[in-house]
């Protein structure tokens, strides 16, 4: 093709942003994940949404959703937020990447989430993503160390890079792309005796754990678990990194998840709402003794790096998303919020068996499904009935909510029988009440699978 004829059929911002629903399906579906797109489009999810400001969201006919999704926790302060919006305004002119020099923003930013981390941390490593901010933690760890093993938690999702997918616990994620990183030790979440035996071979740089599990179905540890944790890393001489990617500014009604329990790790990973809704930014944040270990001198200043990582306007959204949390006291918002939704979602588990469990802590909120295994249905199906609605009940549920009451949500990546529920902090009640109701209703009319199932695929063709 002729340098001409691209030019003239590069659609650019403008072709992108006048794509309809159709057209966005289309080219997809052919140049994107055809995969992903059916499985959105099944659903009735593939929508063209056109505006977001807090926590609404709009099609490109005007009607306006509820986003309880919220951007997997990426969301603290909902969409578009004008205070991040505006830090991203005031670095307009400065270098975004100009990585021969030390940026007053990086170093103000280390500084920010010093202050507001627990204990000791102080030094930070700025990244792009969740993953690569454990990608930091790992290789932090063995570089500190000398050891080379890790254990991690059944359930645990980390990312998907390798090293990330190597601690991560789901075998469906794992398995198309083994080998992963060798040294990699599992043992069943809450259990402090499993670690203890990992620990005492004496090869293990770092055990890794999220404070609540989020994507394994958000599971909160037996009380005591991280404590535990804390004292057998550190009598065995290993790391102990807590991933708060998820759980981290505010969301379970702390500033972190670990001040539930009172516990410093020794290396903490930051990212999703660091970006306040609007950058992707990272970070690794560690104590001077572990940072000096791996990186400190001259000779290993640069063993790892980051291109992006730390960009003006990546850094000038983090500080002001924290200044926002901080000062508008969101964790606590989100522990008041939290509790009251948790509230109004174990009433209607006393009402509907469909629901089988519903735990959360502040706005990291779950329900569980029940998932028909050994009932008349699921024996005379071999099997397949408990199968469907384990991997599609709480989907067809958030097909439910999203047609027919403008809700998005979705299910937890490692546990699909679980529908999460992570609005953004700033969530109203009258927000809550329109949720609880809307899934009260669905759950009155829909008491068993086939009947959402029905529904929902019919509910879809809009
Ligand atoms: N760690 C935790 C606890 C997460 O929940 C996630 C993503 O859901 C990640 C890491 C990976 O983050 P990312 O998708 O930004 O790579």
């Amino acid at each position: 093709m002729s340098d001409q004829r691209i030019a003239s059929g590069l659609k650019g911002v403008r072709g992108a942003l006048s794509l309809d629903r159709a057209q966005t399906r289309e080219l997809y579906s052919l140049y994107v994940n055809p995969g992903l797109s059916r499985i959105l489009a099944a659903l009735g999810f593939d929508r063209n949404f056109v505006r977001a400001k807090g926590v609404f969201v709009y099609d490109e006919e005007g009607a306006e959703y509820l986003d309880f999704l919220g951007g997997y926790g990426s969301l603290p302060l909902g969409h578009n937020p004008p205070e991040v919006l505006e830090a991203i305004e005031m670095v307009k002119e400065r270098p975004t990447f100009l990585q021969a020099t030390t940026s007053p923003l990086q170093a103000a930013l280390a500084h920010d989430l010093a202050l507001i981390a627990p204990g000791d941390l102080r030094h930070s490593f700025f990244c792009n993503s969740g993953a690569e901010s454990v990608e930091a933690a790992l290789k932090l760890a063995r570089a500190s160390t000398g050891r080379q093993g890790f254990v991690h938690c059944s359930g645990a999702f980390h990312g998907k890079t390798f090293g990330a997918l190597s601690v991560s616990g789901r075998e469906k994620y794992k398995r198309p792309f083994a080998p992963l990183l060798p040294g990699a030790r599992e043992i069943p979440f809450g259990d402090l005796d499993a670690l203890e035996t990992e620990l005492r071979k004496g090869d293990c740089a770092a055990f890794i754990v999220e404070p609540v599990q989020g994507e394994a179905g958000v599971i909160i540890p037996p009380a005591g678990f991280l404590k535990g944790a804390r004292d057998l890393t550190r009598r065995y001489g290993a790391l102990l990194i807590l991933d708060e990617v998820q759980t981290g500014l505010g969301r379970t009604g702390l500033m972190f998840a670990c001040q539930h329990e009172d516990v410093v790790p020794d290396v903490m990973c930051l990212a999703k709402a660091l970006g306040g809704g609007v950058m992707p930014v990272g970070a690794v944040i560690t104590t001077e003794e572990v940072w000096d270990r791996a990186y400190g001198g001259l000779s290993k200043a640069l063993l790892h790096t980051s291109t992006f990582g730390g960009g003006s306007r990546a850094c000038a959204a983090a500080l002001a998303t924290i200044q926002e949390i901080v000062g508008r006291d969101l964790p606590r918002r989100a522990a008041e919020m939290g509790a009251y939704f948790l509230q109004g979602l174990k009433r209607l588990k006393e009402k509907y068996p469909l629901i089988r469990d519903v735990r959360g802590k502040g706005l990291l909120i779950g329900i569980e499904f029940e998932s028909s295994a050994g009932s008349l249905g699921d024996i005379l199906s071999f099997g397949m009935l408990s199968k469907a609605t384990e991997e599609y009940l709480a989907s067809l549920v958030a097909g439910k909510l999203l047609n027919e009451y403008r809700v998005i949500t979705a299910y937890t990546l490692n546990n699909p029988n679980v529908m999460r529920l992570e609005p953004p902090l700033t969530i109203e009640k009258s927000q809550v009440d329109y949720v609880l109701k809307a899934l009260d209703e669905i759950l009155e009319m829909h008491r068993g699978f086939f009947s959402l199932a029905r529904s929902a695929l019919k509910g879809y063709k809009r």
